[in-house]
C-alpha cells in the first residue's frame, strides 16, 4: 500500500530543471530530524501553458531521486485533476489530487441527499472533539444543507477514483480531495460531512485540502486574520482526527495546504498546532521555483540579467492575458509596477531584491514578484534561450531554489534553526 509520510512537501518545477536542488533541500532538513516526503506536483494547466506532459514529471522525479541516491519514498502529483483530464495522469501518476471544486454547490439526486441525511442523523445534536472546548452544534437542517453543497461533488469524486483505481489497482496510488479553488471556506463542520461522505463512498483519501478563510494568493504572504485562521485550522485538525475514527477513513489521513507559497505569516502557526498535536502535514507549493530561477537569472547579471528584464517588459504588455487564468489567486496593484524605463537601468541586485520575497528588504515588490510568477508562458515561448541561460548560470539559481526552500519554507514551518 501506498503510503504517504507523516510530513510530505508539494513542490512546483515547471520547466523541470531544479528537481535536484529541491530534493536537496528535503535531504537537508532530513539530516535535521525531519523526515519529509517529497512531491512533485504540475496540473494541468501548467502543462498546457508550457507545453510539457505528465511523464515528463516523472522521468525528472526518478532521475534526480536516483542521481542523489535517494532511497526514500517520493511521489508524482497529477495536481487538480477532474473528470476532463485525469487520462493523461494515470500511468506516470502515483499520486492524484482529486479536485472537486467545479462540482461543489451542485445538487445531488434527491434521494441520494435524503439518504446521506438519514445516515447522519447520528451526529445531529452537539459533537465533542478532542481539545476542543466548545462542543460544535448540528441541526439536521445544517446536514441537509451540506449535503445539497457539497454529496455531488464527493459522488464526483468517487466516479473519478474509480477510473484510477481500474488502472493502477486499489492500493498502489496516493488520494487527495481538493477543493480549495472556490470562493468560500468551507467551515469545519462542512469539512465534517465532507469527509463522512468520503468515507461512506469509500474514497481512501489519504489528505484533504479544504478551503481557508483568506487570501491565498500566488507566490506572496498569506492575506487575512492569522489568529482566525489557526483557529479554523485547528478545528479542521480534530476533526480529521474525529473522522478517520467514526468514518472508516485512512489512519494517516491528513491536511494538505494548498499554499500558493510563500504563507510565511501563518506557517509558524501551522507548525505549533501540528506539533501541539503531532499531526502530519502535506504543504503543496505552488511553481515559485521559476521564481528562483528568475531570480538566479538576474543575479548572474550580463545576459541573463537582461533576459529576464525582457520577459519583465513583455509580461507588462500582456498583463491582463497573462493574469486571466489566475485572476482569483492573484491580486496585483498595476501602479506598482515600475515601468520599462525605469527597469532597464535597474543593476543585477535591485532586479533580484525586488522578485525575491524577503520581507524587511525594502527593493521587494510583491507586485512585481506576482507578476512575473504568471509570466512564465513568455519563458516558454522562447525556451532554448532560457534553457542555455539556466545552464550557463546553473550553480546560482540552484543555489537560490535550495534557499528558498529550505531556509524560507521548510525552516520556517518546522522550525529548524
Ligand atoms: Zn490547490
Amino acid at each position: 500500500m501506498k503510503t504517504l509520510g507523516k510530513y510530505s512537501i508539494g513542490m512546483g518545477d515547471r520547466f523541470g530543471r531544479q528537481g535536484s536542488a529541491q530534493l536537496k533541500a528535503v535531504i537537508e532538513a532530513g539530516t535535521k530530524g525531519i523526515d519529509i516526503t517529497p512531491v512533485w506536483n504540475k496540473s494541468n494547466r501548467e502543462h498546457m501553458i508550457i507545453g510539457t506532459r505528465p511523464d515528463d514529471v516523472r522521468k525528472e522525479a526518478d532521475e534526480v531521486t536516483k542521481k542523489a541516491g535517494f532511497t526514500k519514498p517520493y511521489f508524482v502529483d497529477a495536481d487538480h485533476i477532474n473528470l476532463d483530464t485525469v487520462d493523461r495522469f494515470i500511468d506516470c501518476s502515483d499520486f492524484f489530487t482529486i479536485d472537486v471544486a467545479s462540482y461543489i454547490g451542485n445538487k445531488a439526486d434527491e434521494e441520494k441527499i435524503e439518504e446521506f441525511v438519514i445516515r447522519s442523523m447520528v451526529y445531529s445534536g452537539k459533537i465533542r472533539f478532542n481539545d476542543i472546548a466548545e462542543p460544535i452544534e448540528v441541526s439536521l437542517k445544517k446536514i441537509k444543507n451540506i449535503a445539497e453543497k457539497y454529496l455531488f461533488a464527493a459522488l464526483k469524486a468517487r466516479e473519478i477514483y474509480e477510473i484510477i483505481e481500474k488502472k493502477k489497482g486499489k492500493g498502489n496510488f496516493v488520494t487527495e480531495v481538493s477543493m480549495d479553488e472556490v470562493p468560500h471556506p468551507q467551515t469545519p463542520v462542512e469539512l465534517l460531512f465532507i469527509l463522512k461522505m468520503l468515507g461512506d463512498l469509500k474514497i481512501p483519501a489519504q489528505t484533504i485540502a479544504p478551503k481557508f478563510s483568506g487570501r491565498f494568493n500566488k507566490g506572496v504572504d498569506y492575506s487575512g486574520d492569522p489568529d482566525k485562521f489557526a483557529a479554523e485550522f485547528e478545528s479542521d485538525l480534530m476533526v480529521i482526527d474525529y473522522a478517520i475514527k467514526e468514518f472508516g477513513l485512512p489512519d494517516n489521513l491528513k491536511m494538505s495546504i494548498h499554499s500558493g507559497s510563500d504563507k510565511f505569516a501563518i506557517y509558524p502557526y501551522i507548525g505549533s498546532i501540528i506539533r501541539k498535536h503531532d499531526k502530519g502535514i502535506h504543504l503543496k507549493t505552488a511553481g515559485t521555483t521559476w521564481l528562483e530561477e528568475v531570480t538566479g537569472l538576474a543575479l548572474s547579471d550580463g545576459a541573463a540579467l537582461e533576459f529576464v528584464k525582457e520577459i519583465y517588459f513583455s509580461s507588462l504588455e500582456k498583463t491582463d492575458e497573462l493574469c486571466a487564468p489566475y485572476a482569483d489567486v492573484i491580486d496585483i496593484d498595476k501602479s506598482g509596477l515600475p515601468s520599462v524605463k525605469e527597469v532597464s537601468g535597474w543593476s543585477s541586485k535591485k532586479f533580484a531584491d525586488s522578485i525575491r520575497h524577503v520581507e524587511g528588504n525594502s527593493d521587494y515588490n510583491p507586485n512585481i514578484r506576482q507578476l512575473i510568477h504568471v509570466a512564465y508562458k513568455l519563458a516558454a515561448e522562447n525556451s532554448d534561450k532560457f534553457f542555455i541561460l539556466l545552464a550557463e548560470n546553473s550553480k546560482t539559481v540552484a543555489e537560490c531554489v535550495f534557499e528558498n526552500l529550505y531556509n524560507r519554507h521548510i525552516c520556517r514551518l518546522f522550525d529548524i534553526r
